[in-house]
């Protein structure tokens, strides 16, 4: 099978699939998240929202959106950051797209505050001017690989190898829709696409071109040029008990992510994009060091965890450059905060 079934399987399989049975954030989960390690993202990212809103005259009503929404941590100190911008949450319409049942508990407990509409898919969210953001959402959309062979593509397909689940070389196809991207690939190069990711983008871009808005995705991942450069890209990657285990072995019982195509969803949005930035520049552009300044002020006796939770979103030895912002606009939206003109 192809590993975007492979992977859909694994995550979403409503009986073993790995988000369906477990909320794998946190210490305690397989995995960390930015909004987990501070109350500092959300509350910046919800500040840029509350900007960009009001650079675009302060539509009402609209749609904030958030796309996989973990523990509704990211959006709880976004909403709490806004509460004081007159008008915002009287014109908000807020809807989760979450398909894990357990999430979704966890959300409605973190967001019991706020009337909330949950929603299986991104299609499915009103036609309203939309603020939509996605942190660590793509990762999580299932991928297919290509292997660059002459003058076709074979897909890289999951199969038993030696009595094991791995990765095999499928038949020789022309593939014409891959030659774009992977034109400049080598003979054997890998080249990755995520088809539900690029429809989620081109029905965010349609939503943005309809009513106007903006879309702030953070993830780790790469655009066209560092595509190209490494030779082609491999990124599926599994992660359990904070490490890093065989995609292959235990299905269902671990995470699977593989890095995000930025220029592939800008594409498929087909609107405006800018970035992609660091995430570390861009939460310091948005005033990260003196919001961390501040909370240490006001809470003395937790300086110290600020001051790391601060370099462990920021610095470049830890999430600051692995992880990328790109925000679409549809003209004549002004570029959004933190992004160079
Ligand atoms: N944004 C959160 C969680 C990231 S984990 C954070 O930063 O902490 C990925 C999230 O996407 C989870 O909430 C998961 O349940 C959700 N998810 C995965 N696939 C999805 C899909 N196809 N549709 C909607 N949500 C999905």
């Amino acid at each position: 099978m192809g590993l975007d079934r492979y992977m859909a399987l694994c995550l979403a399989h409503p009986q073993h699939g790995y988000y369906r049975k477990q909320d794998p954030l946190g210490m305690s989960g397989d995995f960390v998240t930015a909004p987990e390690i501070s109350q500092i993202f959300g509350e910046l990212i919800g500040l840029w929202v509350a900007q960009c809103w009001i650079d675009q005259g302060r539509p009402a009503p609209f749609a904030l959106v958030e796309t996989g929404p973990g523990r509704g941590t990211l959006m709880a100190d976004a909403l709490r950051a806004t509460r004081a911008v007159p008008g915002f949450h009287d014109g908000m319409q807020l809807n989760l797209v979450e398909t894990s049942p357990v999430l979704r508990g966890r959300q409605k407990e973190t967001l019991r505050d706020y009337d909330v509409t949950w929603r299986d898919r991104f299609d499915e969210t009103p036609d309203l001017p939309l603020l939509l953001v996605a942190n660590e959402f793509f990762d999580a959309l299932p991928i297919r690989q290509f292997e660059r062979a002459g003058d076709g593509w074979r897909e890289r397909l999951v199969a038993i190898v030696d009595e094991k689940l791995d990765l095999q070389s499928g038949p020789l196809r022309p593939e014409p829709h891959l030659s774009i991207r992977g034109d400049d690939l080598p003979e054997g190069g890998l080249i990755e696409t995520s088809e539900i990711s690029e429809t989620i983008a081109a029905e965010i871009g349609e939503q943005l071109r309809a009513r106007g808005g903006a879309a702030l995705i953070i993830d780790y991942g790469y655009d066209a040029t560092m595509r190209s450069r490494a030779g082609g890209v491999d990124t599926i990657q599994a992660m359990r008990d904070h490490n890093f285990v065989n995609p292959f072995d235990d299905p269902g019982e671990a995470d699977l992510t593989a890095h995000v195509d930025f220029d592939a969803l800008a594409s498929a949005a087909n609107v405006r994009k800018h970035g992609i930035v660091d995430q570390g520049a861009f939460l310091l552009g948005l005033g990260a060091a003196q919001r961390a300044e501040a909370l240490a002020k006001t809470h003395p006796d937790q300086a110290h965890d600020v001051k790391g939770a601060l370099h462990r979103l920021t610095d470049a030895s830890e999430m600051g450059t692995l992880f990328k912002a790109m925000a679409l606009t549809a003209d004549p939206a002004p570029p959004p905060a933190a992004f160079p003109a």
